[in-house]
C-alpha cells in the first residue's frame, strides 16, 4: 500500500520490498532554509541533496513521503537519453538540443555515480539499455538511432535476433540497440537513498507536508502547509506528474499520463535464469511500449501504458500479464502478487523542462516517462541554479511557461491517442 493513493495503484512491489525510510517529521511552525524544495521524488531529492552538499540549506516539503510518487513506483530503468533520437531533438533545438542530448546521455552517470558515492543500497545493475524491435520497421529505427548515437561517441552496439533472443530469453524480438551506458536498480530504495544522502549532508526533509501556498515575502518566499510554514530565499518546485494548482500555470504545461506494472511471485528455479539471464530491463518500440526486467529475488515485472478509471486500470493490467505469457510462456501459470502505478508528466516538444516561475522560483518536470537518471539530473541542474550559478551557466535551457493546448481535456486526449497507438501497434505501424 503506497499511503494516501487510490487502491487500485498502491500494490506496489517496491514498497513490499524496499529498505528503512527516513524520518520525514512533518512541518510544524516556523522553519527557514535558503532554498525549499517542493516535492520529494528524485527531482527535489537530487535538488537538497546537491544543495546540501555545497554548504546550502536547504528544507524539502513532501506531501506524502519521499519516493511516494513515481519516483518509488517506477520500472528502475536508467536510461540515457531523450524519448526522440538525438538527431530529431538537434535538428529541432538547435544548439540547445545538442547541450540537451549530451546532458541526458550521460544522466545514468550521475545516477550510477551517487549510488557509489554515498553507497546507496538499491541493487544498481549496469549491463546497459536494452531497446528491442517488435518489427522490421521498428529495428530500421533503431538502427538510426544507433547510427546517430554512434556519430556522437556513445557506447551503443546493435545486435541480431540471435543476439537479442540471449539476452531476453525469447524469440519475440527481431533485434536490439544495447547502449552500454544504462542499467537498472530498485526505485524505491534509490529514492529513499538519495533521502538519507540529503539528510545526512544537512538538508531538512518533512514528509506529510503539502505545500498549499507560495507567496512573496520580501525579497524570498513563504510557503504555507496545514500546520507551519517555511520561509526560504528560493523555491524549487520539483512535483512532475503530481503537479497541484500550487503554482498557476505549472500543472498545465505538462500532460499526467498513468504507467502501471505487474509482478510475479518469484519464479521457480529453473524457469527465472531462463528470462532476461544477463539482467537487462528492456523495454520495446511500441508506440504504447512495454518495458520488463526481473528482480533481484527472481520475480518478472512488466509494465506499460494504464489508465484513469479503475475498470480501465484493471484492463490495462490485464493485458500486461498476458503480453507476459505471450513473450515467456513459462509464465503462463505463474502467480501475480503485485499490480500498481503511478503519473509521468509528458511535454508537449517530449523533452524535459526547466521553467523560471518567478525571480526565485524555478521547476523542472516533464520527463516523458524517463525520470529515473533524467530528474535526478535536472534536480541537479536546479541545485546549481539555487545556489547562484547564473541560468545560462545550467546545460538545459531556461524555457517560459506554456499550457499544453486543450489541458482541460487531457484525460480524454490521452484516452483518445492511447486507442490510436493501439491501434496502430497492432498494425505494426
Ligand atoms: C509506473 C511507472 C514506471 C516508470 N518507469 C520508469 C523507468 O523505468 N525509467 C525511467 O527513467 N522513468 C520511469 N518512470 C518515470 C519516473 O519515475 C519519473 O519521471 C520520475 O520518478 C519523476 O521524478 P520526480 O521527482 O520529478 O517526480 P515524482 O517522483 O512523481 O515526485 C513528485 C512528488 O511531489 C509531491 N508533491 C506534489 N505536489 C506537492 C505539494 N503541493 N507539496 C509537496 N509535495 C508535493 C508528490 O507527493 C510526489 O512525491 C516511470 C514512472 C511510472 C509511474
Amino acid at each position: 500500500m503506497i499511503g494516501n493513493e487510490r487502491a487500485a495503484l498502491a500494490d506496489s512491489l517496491w514498497t513490499a520490498t524496499a529498505g528503512a525510510s527516513p524520518l520525514c517529521p512533518d512541518l510544524e511552525g516556523t522553519a527557514q532554509a535558503d532554498v525549499a524544495v517542493i516535492g520529494g521524488g528524485y527531482t527535489g531529492l537530487s535538488a537538497a541533496l546537491h544543495l546540501a552538499e555545497r554548504g546550502i540549506k536547504a528544507a524539502l516539503l513532501e506531501a506524502e513521503s519521499p519516493g511516494w510518487g513515481a519516483s518509488g513506483r517506477n520500472g528502475g530503468q536508467v536510461n540515457p537519453g531523450l524519448k526522440e533520437p538525438p538527431a530529431e531533438i538537434e535538428a529541432r533545438l538547435g544548439a540547445s538540443g545538442q547541450a540537451l542530448v549530451r546532458f541526458a546521455g550521460s544522466a545514468p552517470d550521475l545516477v550510477f555515480g551517487l549510488i557509489a558515492r554515498h553507497g546507496i543500497d538499491c541493487a544498481p545493475h549496469r549491463p546497459g539499455a536494452l531497446r528491442v524491435a517488435q518489427n522490421a520497421r521498428a529495428l530500421d529505427a533503431l538502427k538510426a538511432q544507433a547510427h546517430d548515437w554512434r556519430r556522437r561517441g556513445a557506447p551503443v552496439e546493435m545486435l541480431d535476433a540471435a543476439g537479442t533472443a540471449r539476452l531476453l530469453g525469447t524469440e519475440a524480438y527481431v533485434g536490439g540497440l544495447l547502449d552500454r551506458r544504462g542499467g537498472n536498480l530498485h526505485p524505491l530504495d534509490y529514492a529513499l537513498g538519495l533521502a538519507h544522502a540529503a539528510q545526512a549532508a544537512g538538508a531538512r526533509l518533512y514528509g506529510d507536508s503539502r505545500a498549499l501556498a507560495v507567496e512573496r515575502r520580501g525579497d524570498g518566499y513563504s510557503i504555507r502547509t496545514a500546520r507551519g510554514s517555511l520561509r526560504a530565499g528560493r523555491v524549487l518546485l520539483c512535483t512532475n506528474g503530481y503537479t497541484d494548482g500550487l503554482w498557476p500555470g505549472l500543472a498545465q504545461s505538462v500532460v499526467p499520463v498513468v504507467s502501471v506494472q505487474v509482478a510475479t511471485e518469484p519464479l521457480p528455479p529453473g524457469v527465472a535464469e531462463t528470462i532476461l539471464p544477463e539482467g537487462h530491463s528492456p523495454s520495446d518500440m511500441r508506440r504504447l511500449l512495454l518495458y520488463f526486467r526481473r528482480t533481484p529475488d527472481g520475480r518478472f515485472v512488466m509494465g506499460g501504458r494504464g489508465a484513469w478509471s479503475d475498470r480501465g486500470l484493471r484492463r490495462a493490467m490485464q493485458a500486461l500479464r498476458r503480453a507476459s505469457g505471450a513473450l515467456y510462456p513459462a509464465l503462463r501459470g505463474v502467480r501475480w502478487d503485485f499490480a500498481w502505478g503511478g503519473q509521468v508528466a509528458l511535454t508537449a516538444d517530449r523533452v524535459p523542462h526547466l521553467h523560471r516561475l518567478d525571480q526565485g522560483a524555478m521547476a523542472a518536470l516533464g520527463y516523458n516517462g524517463r525520470g529515473v537518471a533524467l530528474a535526478t539530473a535536472m534536480g541537479a541542474q536546479l541545485a546549481q541554479w539555487a545556489a547562484g550559478d547564473p541560468e545560462d551557466a545550467l546545460v538545459v535551457p531556461v524555457t517560459p511557461l506554456q499550457p499544453v493546448a486543450f489541458h482541460r481535456f487531457h484525460k480524454l486526449g490521452v484516452t483518445l491517442a492511447g486507442a490510436r497507438y493501439a491501434a496502430l501497434d497492432r498494425l505494426g505501424l
